[in-house]
């Protein structure tokens, strides 16, 4: 899709890559159910939480899925160190779109609405216009797609985009297919990353 003159088209995911999902959810669960266990940052692994947690004492899938489906709880998402900053400067960029591209879940009374109160609160209401709620990215079209989650599936089976997978606790330890790239946070080159797509 790369052209000298075109412009680039980047997708940027937003749970885990520029708001906090895994910490505003460890801090909401233990403070909603300080008797129960939990799982450390550093011991998560794989996407769900939910699955996670479901795999330490059934009861608990349901407990963590009732954290994220509590109001307030997209609005009062930290933003991830970087984030904001990287995506600003990104949409000043010359010859550059940025869209957040982000799954809302399904229980949809507060999420939809908290996504947008979020994006307008740290980065601004002119980044409304970027915005694009979607269960399937696959059939968004973008050069890039910077997102923690390993595997993006949808009806597409080839999404025009390159997923660049955005390092967090769950991924961390994950083998890549050789092709993929990694950004392993804001402080990572992402830069390059784009400069690499327009030539
Ligand atoms: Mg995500």
């Amino acid at each position: 899709m790369s052209s000298g003159n075109r412009r680039l088209r980047v997708l940027v995911d937003m749970d885990g890559v520029i708001a906090d999902f895994e910490g505003g959810f460890l801090k909401k669960y233990k403070q909603k159910y300080p008797n129960e266990p939990f799982i450390s940052l550093e011991d998560r692994r794989g996407f769900w939480v939910s699955t996670q947690y479901g795999e330490m004492r059934s009861d608990l899938c349901e407990k963590a899925i009732s954290i994220w489906e509590s109001k307030n709880f997209f609005m009062e998402l930290e933003p991830l160190p970087g984030g904001v900053e990287a995506l600003k400067e990104m949409a000043n960029m010359e010859n550059t779109d940025v869209f957040i591209c982000t799954s809302p879940i399904k229980h949809y009374c507060h999420c939809p609405y908290e996504k947008y109160a979020w994006v307008e609160k740290h980065l601004g209401p002119e980044f409304l216009e970027q915005i694009i709620l979607t269960r399937d990215k696959t059939i968004v079209t973008g050069d890039i797609l910077i997102d923690d989650k390993p595997d993006i599936l949808g009806v597409e089976p080839n999404p025009s985009w390159e997923h660049v997978l955005f390092t967090a606790c769950h991924n961390k330890h994950q083998e890549l297919n050789p092709k993929q790239r990694r950004l392993l946070s804001w402080a990572d080159d992402w830069r390059s990353v784009l400069a690499s797509k327009r030539t």
